[in-house]
């Protein structure tokens, strides 16, 4: 069985604790998840603001210590935006954590991925957002302080898919994340959203693979029952463009796919 590295708990917007989330991990014989936590500016309004962030560490550091049956790493899902990048990003170094996964899931100042209208109001023809979107990837990237970009087509929630126009920005972004020596992660809650498909989609994982990036698997679980959600189906996406390992984000080890 394949690692989790994407897991929601109760200290963001997940339901269930570190021991409910690794009981769920061991019954499905996962060697090991990441409890990855949204790590956000305050301004933004959900998940955990960084004042929060030694407790949490501290408490999942306890939880890991305790754990028996799958292992667990530290780590948080920490959010992009241009404008509270530097005051997020100077944290984390000091916070102890296993690995980062960095995402961007705001574009223009409004979240894109809660619901379809607001798509629609604020960026009608899909290519801006996309566009804007993978401009916001390669900064992340390129900052140099986070180990796995999360969900990387994530703007295709809802449906919304970019037209060739937009590949032009995907693949500065992929030249981004290899520079930096940034892992992707193959994140299946996209197979439980409207797109009905993994991020990232086939194609871009064909580039990411071909620059030579590594991948991480998540299921961005929210819930204890979500942890290790469709990893059968990723796996085999990751075969379909070549991979054979995957990487552990905490040390970069490379894992053979089962
Ligand atoms: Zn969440
Ligand atoms: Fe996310
Ligand atoms: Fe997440």
């Amino acid at each position: 069985m394949i690692a989790d590295y994407h897991v929601h708990s109760g200290w963001s917007d997940g339901q269930g604790t570190a021991a409910e989330l690794l009981a769920a991990a061991a019954a499905l014989g996962l060697p090991e998840i990441g409890i990855a936590d949204h790590l956000v500016h305050p301004s933004l309004g959900y998940g955990m603001p960084p004042e929060r962030l030694p407790a949490y560490a501290a408490a999942m550091r306890r939880a890991a210590a305790a754990a028996r049956s799958a292992g667990l790493l530290v780590a948080v899902e920490v959010d992009y935006t241009p404008e509270t990048w530097a005051e997020l990003a100077a944290p984390l170094s000091q916070a102890g954590l296993d690995y980062v996964i960095g995402s961007v899931h705001f574009v223009d100042g409004a979240p894109f991925d809660v619901e379809a209208r607001e798509v629609d109001e604020r960026w009608p023809d899909a290519d801006v957002l996309f566009t804007r979107y993978y401009d916001h990837v390669a900064r992340l990237a390129a900052s140099g302080a986070v180990d796995v970009i999360g969900h990387l087509d994530l703007p295709k929630k809802f449906g919304q898919r970019p037209s060739a126009a937009a590949g032009a920005a995907a693949e500065v972004a992929l030249d981004a994340i290899a520079a930096a020596c940034v892992l992707v992660e193959i994140n299946t809650s996209g197979l439980r959203s409207p797109a009905a498909e993994a991020y990232p989609a086939a194609t871009l994982l064909a580039g990411a693979r071909a620059r030579g990036i590594g991948i991480t698997f998540g299921s961005d679980a929210h819930r204890p029952q979500e942890v290790g959600a469709s990893f059968a189906h990723a796996e085999e996406l990751a075969r379909s463009v070549g991979y054979t390992t995957y990487v552990r984000p905490s040390d970069r080890a490379q894992v053979r796919l089962p």
